[in-house]
């Protein structure tokens, strides 16, 4: 949903269009509902001629999602356009595919039993968190009424490098976030400032996998080993949700032998986005508990499915199957060796990019794109005249996407560039922006003082996004 911003848009009461494409003169009114029908044909060149004044996501650097599929995913997702995920008894077949692509994903996260496991697919991460948040939310309700507790203080803890769903998440559902800042070179969460914070009101922790501001794992592994032991000396039994956007596809394929997944006893669920390392277009997600006890029955719905009820648990009601389809169709395309290649890939375009910035002189790596294919550099600090603000402006210039933008608590000091790797980014590709690059410093390096600052900052996918100054909440 897009929020109307009054004044935005030039306020010209009619669309103009390009007159060679149209037969007849005609008006057609910006926001109005036009009064007659129109031509298909022109219809589709209005809306055509407008949105290719949109980017050219090839050379977007800031975004985690997929902009490209093979042609035959594109047909799969033109023949499915119509389906409704929610209507499992009129396309029971794509239900099973969406019940298919949750077993695979239980089975690749190392669920105990992967016929035991338990999830759904759902708009993108986002949902998918809201709705293991919930189920945490509800699990911890349940346990302190059963011990004639109260149950109406809980909180979630969590690194102040979430991603901006898990401030949603508290906010919409009155649970309190501790928030653990950064500190000095520390830009996530760590296990003892983690368990520091949990106290009986605590329904869990979140582990990130990795971090949108520098492409960092948190220590999953070392965080559930100090949740083990507070259960033992205070009697708190935390359990962990692991916000694997970006990672529960990568680590699976490049890092076999981290433990971040469900072979952590602690860690109760785990979310994905099928369109970041997915390889899917927007917009579709994952979330998988690790048994039935994990996600409390009270939560889940029935919906009519071949006669019968089939439980579903979601935030929407009406939703696209075309992209679970398109999950699927990846899924059997790739295959494990598939996926692989192309992660393995796109680390190796990551960690060579990133030596090489390094080497530039001007720049700091923060991290190196040796986890997520994701990395943070800053300005080394004998840099004056220029700021990563006018390194990213720069970039534009040329057609790079790279958002500049500052850390959370308690680094606000501290302002980055960052670049996700995708697939499609290849090393030619890789070659080029460091050719741009250069080139842009060659300009900056003539410039006395910094032109820009943080109010110029870019989309950075949810890291150092803030409130609209008009919330006065909190
Ligand atoms: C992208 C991201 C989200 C939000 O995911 P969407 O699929 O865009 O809704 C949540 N958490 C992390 C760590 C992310 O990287």
């Amino acid at each position: 949903m897009t929020l109307g911003h009054p004044g935005r848009e030039p306020r010209r009461a009619h669309l103009s269009y390009n007159p060679v494409f149209v037969a007849e003169p005609v008006r057609v009114p910006r926001e109005r509902l036009p009064d007659g029908d129109l031509d298909p044909a022109v219809a589709y060149q209005i809306v055509h001629d407008e949105l290719m004044l949109d980017g050219n996501a090839r050379l977007n650097l800031a975004t985690f999602v997929t902009s490209w599929m093979e042609p035959l995913a594109d047909r799969l997702m033109a023949e499915c356009a119509e389906k409704n995920m929610i209507d499992k008894d009129e396309y029971p077949r794509t239900a099973a595919l969406e019940q298919r692509c949750v077993r695979m994903l239980a089975h690749l996260w190392r669920a105990p039993s992967a016929d035991d496991a338990i999830g759904c697919s759902t708009t993108g991460s986002s949902e998918a968190c809201m709705l293991a948040g919930l189920a945490l939310k509800r699990r911890w309700q349940h346990a302190r009424r059963a011990a004639g507790r109260p149950a109406d203080r809980p909180n979630l803890v969590m690194g102040a490098d979430v991603q901006i769903c898990w401030e949603k998440f508290a906010d919409y559902w009155d649970v309190e976030p501790r928030v653990v800042p950064m500190e000095g070179e520390r830009f996530h969460l760590d296990a003892e400032s983690a368990v520091a914070r949990c106290d009986e009101n605590t329904i869990g922790v979140v582990a990130v996998l990795g971090s949108t501001f520098d492409g960092s794992y948190e220590p999953v592994a070392e965080i559930c080993a100090a949740l083990d032991r507070s259960r033992d000396e205070r009697d708190l039994d935390v359990p962990v949700h692991v916000d694997g956007a970006s990672g529960a596809m990568i680590a699976p394929f490049c890092d076999p032998e981290l433990p971040w997944d469900f072979r952590l006893d602690r860690v109760a669920s785990i979310n994905t986005s099928g369109h970041k390392y997915g390889l899917v277009y927007p917009g579709v997600g994952w979330v998988v508990w690790r048994d039935t006890a994990a996600l409390p029955e009270d939560l889940v719905f029935s919906v009519n499915y071949l006669g019968g009820n089939m439980p579903t648990f979601a935030l929407n009601f009406s939703r696209p199957g075309a992209q679970v389809v398109a999950q699927y169709f990846t899924f059997l395309r790739l295959g494990f060796e598939g996926y692989r290649r192309v992660q393995s890939t796109c680390r190796d375009v990551a960690t060579s990019l990133a030596d090489r910035i390094a080497e530039l002189g001007p720049f700091r790596l923060l991290t190196r794109g040796d986890e997520l294919p994701v990395f943070a550099f800053t300005l080394a600090g004998d840099v004056g005249g220029y700021s990563v603000f006018d390194v990213s402006a720069h970039l534009r210039e040329r057609g790079w996407l790279v958002p500049a933008y500052t850390f959370p608590a308690d680094r606000t000091d501290l302002a980055v560039l960052r670049i996700v790797v995708r697939n499609g980014m290849t090393h030619d590709l890789a070659d080029l922006f460091l050719a741009d690059l250069r080139r842009s410093l060659e300009n900056l390096r003539r410039q006395p003082e910094p032109l820009r600052g943080a109010e110029s900052g870019s989309f950075a996918h949810g890291a150092g996004t803030t409130r609209h100054p008009r919330s006065g909440r909190r």
